[in-house]
């Protein structure tokens, strides 16, 4: 599955270290750059050169309790070019506050989530001033902007130095930007299949957006994609029944009711925000949804239409899920009525071209 992530890093960065005294030390620190027409021009090697020494940060400690025992959380969010030329932030603040709720769950100080927001704003701005920016396409609104781009929003933590065991006490935030472009090829196959492989546990961290959840999802991931899936199902730990999340993504299911369904939220399952945006848009439209515990028999058995949400899939869909030896197909494949509803509402939203009723978005 080809992802349209790449590592071509914006020029402003930002960091705010925790200080003895319990506050924030926040800086912005304008990394080496040309114009982005400059740099587009460059040949190749001198250009890797460039993003290089935006990607390094000499001032921060290669071997802490991050970068050996996983010790760090991060999030991701994006800003969306508007057609009038300017830039808007998806629910930073929601962002922020699970970004805080991260770091107390790995035991560290909390980056208050006002300053997340105005950071994220600010660098936005920074960068958007020197000309690196995602421009609007009009011929993105024919396609429900499945193909648009953003500016993708990562910050993250970072662990003090440190080589024995250890919980991180004095983290800091850091936040980059790079452009982004649609996170699944829309040629593709977007195939599901469930694995036996456990993604989190009663007990464990799956309700934080912390680096260590991401082991288990990636390398399932990648195995299921070389076997031509698309995304892999995790079911619960204990009972190996209940559908819980994608490998980075949470799932709805549409059943043949006419009910939307997403597995509740133990700690087992990230609280997404695009989650959390599907079941307000939903309940706007009088769609009844129901965030409950859901089987993999009752999906394979009666779910009409599955996909999958997250901030860097959008909300995108699932033609068939597999399960043991039987194949459930939803909409003979293609993109059911349910899912183009919900996915051109929430993109229309963020691109600028339905109302923003719900005051998601933050100008930057
Ligand atoms: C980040 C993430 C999501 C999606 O969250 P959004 O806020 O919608 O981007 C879902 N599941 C997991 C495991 C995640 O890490």
């Amino acid at each position: 599955m080809a992802s349209s992530f790449t590592l071509a890093m914006y020029p402003w960065v930002y960091k705010a270290k925790y200080t003895d005294a319990g506050s924030w030390d926040e800086m912005y620190d304008e990394k080496p750059h040309r114009s982005p027409q400059e740099e587009a021009a460059l040949p190749v090697e001198e250009r890797r050169t460039l993003l290089n020494a935006r990607n390094s940060f000499p001032e921060l400690p290669l071997v802490n309790y991050t970068t050996q025992y996983g010790m760090g959380c991060f999030e991701g969010l994006k800003a969306f070019p508007q057609a009038d030329g300017s830039l808007k932030v998806f629910r930073p603040q929601e962002n922020g506050i699970r970004m805080a709720r991260s770091m107390e769950g790995l035991t560290m100080p909390a980056y208050p989530a006002d300053l997340f927001t105005r950071a994220c704003v600010e660098v936005t701005k920074r960068n958007l001033k020197l000309g690196y920016r995602a421009n609007y396409d009009p011929a993105w609104e024919k396609n429900d902007f499945v193909d648009g781009h953003a500016v993708y929003i990562r910050p993250f933590s970072y662990s003090e130095p440190g080589i024995g065991l250890n919980l991180c006490a004095k983290p800091w935030v850091i936040i980059v930007e790079t452009e982004v472009g649609s996170y699944f090829d829309p040629e593709a196959s977007a195939k599901a299949i469930t694995t036996d492989k456990i993604r989190a546990f009663p007990g464990g961290t799956g309700w934080i957006k912390c680096d260590a959840n991401y082991v288990v999802p990636t390398l399932t991931k990648k195995a299921v994609e070389k076997r031509g899936y698309m995304e892999a199902i995790f079911l619960d730990a204990t009972e190996r029944r209940y559908v819980e999340e994608g490998s980075s993504c949470n799932i709805f299911f549409l059943l043949s009711n006419g009910t939307l369904v997403t597995p509740s939220l133990e700690d087992t399952v990230l609280p997404g925000i695009n989650r959390k945006s599907v079941i307000e848009i939903a309940q706007w439209k009088g769609i009844p949804v129901e965030e409950r515990r859901i089987t993999i028999d009752e999906v394979m058995d009666d779910a009409v239409e599955c996909f999958v949400t997250g901030t860097a899939a959008g909300v995108a869909h699932i033609e068939s899920v597999e399960h043991q030896s039987a194949t459930r197909v939803f909409r003979d494949g293609k993109v059911g009525e349910m899912t183009h509803t919900l996915r051109s509402i929430l993109k229309g939203i963020q691109y600028g071209t339905v109302e923003d009723r719900f005051g998601w978005m933050v100008s930057v």
